[in-house]
């Protein structure tokens, strides 16, 4: 698997070096990064380091159809589109997770994404009935990874109650139910399978959220996950905020901060509806913001107040959550543009050293994807994991002389695909555009999708 990709730019930690050599060895490490052995007949354009998508809950994607009509009468929001999802996920088989999410995963790895990081709570059978092997769902995504070649970042989630009232689950949910000791007895398992992955793999976990886990979910997550990657949602809905509250004395990030040992391990998925003190405080836990600009808009959560909160020095990365898009590009674009519509100026996500907005934005989110989904990655170095994309260099919208421009170009602007090139701890997944299990992936997620239009 060892290789040398040969770029005319590569996006470094010290800028950007023009006609360089990026090597890397079987361990899917960066071993060299410079001139030497650089060949101008194979050299690829603009080489940049590969994003993760730090939050993603691959099954999602395939209800893109039924969510969009309003019910009559009805207002739609989270809540309702919340009860869609709740019946359409009843029909899923653990063969179809697969399906689903090896296409997703293409789907990502076309866009640039180089990790996925799956938020796993599809554990159980229609009903809640365990399946003989309690993993059976995470090791779907596992082997969906398998097939991709994508790196993966698993999180199983905890889900214990159906509101923070501690009552039972509602319906549409007991396929995702456990207590702790269940719980365990499920993480157990995973770890199992884990055994079968490539070494970049990383298990994490994933207390679902205030409304579903309590006090003592939240502290048998960190005994369980004593050192990877812990993700929760934090305050995506107002109402969330304003129930957590209620019955916890202190709004959800708050709370977090003030009761957990909220730290660089961790992510609060949403993170939307922050006062001040919070943004300040987020920012200074270190602590990843897990922003979702393009589901975010689509449920219509709110707006994340991104601009003070990287001022306060805080990381930031994106994910696709509920697939509804899959565009690295735009979940930039999306996060910065609903910057302007909020505040009225330009380039909001800029700063004196990095003027370029699309630079500024790539670079926080390649740094606090990898810190996110516990990999080492995120910059072009040695030492890194081989996590690469390559931009086309045929594309004269992409055609300008700094290298800043051609980002910029390709985030605020670009109507085709742009990458060219993925490769993914080494594994050179995408090739001119199209990756390199796209065919057979595509039929087997356009069978399940024929299978679950006639079931619904
Ligand atoms: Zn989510």
């Amino acid at each position: 698997m060892s290789d040398r990709i040969s770029a005319r730019r590569v996006l470094t930690p010290k800028g950007w070096l023009s006609d360089c050599a990026v090597s890397f060895g079987d361990d899917g490490r960066i071993s060299a990064v410079g001139a030497e052995g650089f060949d101008p007949a194979s050299a690829v354009g603009t080489l940049l380091p590969g994003i993760a998508n730090l939050h993603t809950h691959s099954f999602q994607r395939a209800m893109a159809g039924l969510a969009e009509t309003r019910a009559p009468g009805g207002k739609d929001d989270f809540w309702s589109w919340r009860k869609v999802m709740y019946r359409f996920l009843d029909a899923l088989t653990p063969e179809d997770i697969e399906a689903i999410a090896a296409q997703v995963q293409v789907d990502m790895a076309e866009a640039g994404y180089t990790t996925s990081a799956e938020f796993h709570y599809l554990h159980h059978q229609p009903g809640g009935a365990h399946y003989s092997d309690m993993a059976e769902t995470s090791a779907r995504i596992m082997a969906a990874s398998h097939d991709s070649g994508i790196g993966l970042t698993h999180l199983p989630v905890l889900y214990t109650y159906g509101g923070l009232d501690g009552r039972a689950l509602g319906t549409g949910q007991d396929r995702f139910g456990c207590d702790v000791s269940a719980f365990e007895k499920l993480y157990a398992a995973i770890c199992g399978h884990s055994g079968n992955m490539p070494v970049d793999f990383r298990l994490g976990v994933a207390p679902h959220s205030l409304r579903a886990v309590d006090r003592a979910g939240l502290d048998a997550c960190l005994a369980l996950c004593p050192d990877g990657p812990i993700h929760i949602h934090a305050a995506e809905q107002v109402k969330e905020v304003e129930e957590v509250f209620a019955h916890l004395g202190a709004r959800p990030v708050e709370y977090l901060l003030g009761e957990m040992p909220v730290d660089q391990r961790w992510c609060l998925i949403h993170a939307t509806h922050l006062t001040d003190g919070e943004v300040s405080s987020l920012a200074f836990s270190g602590a990843v913001a897990g922003l979702c600009p393009t589901t975010e808009a689509n449920l219509g959560d709110g707006i994340f107040p991104a601009q003070p909160y990287l001022n306060a020095g805080g990381c930031i990365g994106i994910g696709s959550d509920s697939n509804i898009r899959i565009s690295l590009a735009e979940e930039l674009r999306m996060l910065e543009v609903s910057q302007r519509l909020a505040v009225r100026q330009r380039t909001i996500l800029a700063s004196d050293e990095t003027p370029s907005n699309g630079r500024y934005l790539y670079e926080h989110a390649a740094s606090g994807g990898a810190q996110a989904v516990g990999r080492d990655a995120g910059t072009i170095e040695v030492g890194k994991l081989a996590d690469l994309v390559a931009l086309r260099d045929d594309m004269p919208f992409l055609d300008w002389p700094e290298p800043d421009q051609c980002l910029d170009a390709w985030i605020f602007g670009a109507e085709e695909p742009a990458v060219s090139d993925v490769w993914a701890a080494g594994r050179h997944i995408v090739r001119s555009g199209l990756h390199v299990r796209r065919e057979p992936i595509r039929a087997r997620f356009a069978a399940t999708m024929r299978k679950l239009r006639d079931a619904l």
